[in-house]
């Protein structure tokens, strides 16, 4: 592969910052929740410049975007790349957009240079990645995968009660392709790291090996609601005071699994949520996550007792609902090495590195050889308005894509 293939990194950084400008917030960031409005003008936006640089656009059933650019031979498999364009409420610039506007910086740069692949490229908006709207996150990537149906991933709702087949038929979403169930020649993700370990160690590209396995409750905590003046501690069946003795239990088992272990409360709905009432129920969210299967295993075992014990000495009841499971991820050996030797190829300062986040790219995983490649974000922030990156990293890491997709699909000579 020749060293001097370079993309456009001005151009890269105008898309993105163009992209950016949907859902825009005070703070500079983005708020773009899945399949809303703006998530519509971000769809259109990305797939009229994808039709200006010649790719034929589909969209499946669930409402994930495929720009294709033809091969030389147009029956292999294509390598795809690709990520999200919807947001957290509170979310960033380059999460997800970053993957999305790096796979068509690829395509605008093989027009450029005339390069004719002999497998298609496709670059790829894989619906509801973040979760938010509609849980679980990463949805139609799920869909590609195997890992959900169709039927299942449409019946989703959000707490308005609007199912996500409901919402692509809004704005005009719901694609006739087929989701899933073809073959993939490669998958790669560009992302920023969301974590602070590129930065720390001044490195540019973070060769990513695989994610770290990630589970999701919904917890319920039943009491009785009572009057808070009248109904003594010893009669009380409170389900605060025990909602918050199971988050302060969980804290410490994720602390008792350091460094690895994380695990997080961070949605809480108290009813009925009156300063004078005892609260009779409170729901919360739970997301727990490890490298490593087996510790994952033990950490959920170890809640799952230490709550019933929690809510049998407290009167309550708990129900405890899982609503997402994603095993540990090892990506395929040789898209790793792509990633790798593009990285090395470049002069790119790189290292290994494990994903603390959930990615479109852990699901490509079980159909398709995939890899990944993350940049360095400021201060490892992200899902937050303030979430940065350099325009110079952002270019690295989008070259690196080029090179490592380019190793996969080939280059008709
Ligand atoms: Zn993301």
């Amino acid at each position: 592969m020749q060293k001097n293939l370079k993309i456009n990194g001005e151009r890269l950084w105008q898309s993105l910052m163009a992209m950016a400008e949907i859902g825009k917030t005070p703070k500079g960031g983005v708020c773009r929740l899945a399949l809303t409005e703006l998530d519509r003008e971000a769809r259109d936006l990305f797939v009229r410049w994808c039709e200006a640089a010649g790719c034929s656009v589909t969209v499946d059933a669930v409402g994930s975007i495929f720009a294709r650019r033809a091969g030389s031979d147009d029956s292999l498999p294509p390598v795809m790349t690709g990520s999200h364009l919807d947001t957290q409420p509170t979310g960033g610039k380059y999460d997800g957009a970053y993957g999305v506007m790096a796979g068509l910086e690829v395509i605008r740069t093989l027009n450029d240079l005339g390069i004719k692949t002999k497998a298609p490229i496709e670059a790829v908006v894989w619906t509801n990645e973040e979760g938010s709207r509609f849980a679980p996150a990463m949805t139609a990537s799920g869909v590609f995968a195997g890992k959900f149906t169709l039927e299942q991933a449409l019946a989703i709702k959000d707490a308005d009660g609007v199912s996500m087949g409901a919402a692509l038929e809004a704005i005009g979403y719901k694609g006739k392709a087929p989701a899933g169930g073809r073959a993939v020649g490669a998958f790669f993700e560009a992302h920023i790291e969301q974590g602070p370990i590129l930065e720390a160690e001044a490195k540019t590209i973070g060769v990513v090996t695989g994610a770290q396995g990630q589970r999701w409750y919904d917890a319920v905590v039943t009491g009785q609601d009572s009057h808070a003046g009248t109904t003594p501690m010893p009669r009380r069946r409170d389900a605060m005071a025990g909602a918050a003795r199971m988050i302060a239990c969980l804290e410490k088992i994720a602390q008792a699994h350091a460094p690895h272990a994380v695990a997080t409360v961070g949605m809480l709905r108290v009813h009925p949520n009156s300063r004078n009432v005892v609260p009779g129920r409170v729901a919360f969210s739970i997301d727990m996550r490890h490298p490593e299967e087996k510790a994952l295993l033990a950490i959920d075992a170890e809640m799952q007792r230490r709550f019933a014990a929690i809510a049998s000495e407290q009167r309550l009841e708990l129900g405890l609902e899982r609503i997402a499971n994603t095993e540990v991820v090892n990506f395929n050996p040789e898209c790793v090495g792509a990633v790798r030797n593009a990285a090395e190829r470049l002069g790119y300062k790189h290292r290994d590195i494990v994903s603390g986040a959930g990615h479109d790219a852990c699901y490509l995983s079980r159909v398709a050889p995939t890899g990944m490649i993350f940049v360095p974000c400021e201060g490892g922030l992200s899902h937050n308005e303030i979430e940065n990156a350099t325009a110079g990293d952002l270019a690295a890491g989008c070259e690196v894509l080029l090179h490592a997709m380019l190793e996969r699909a080939g280059i008709e000579a």
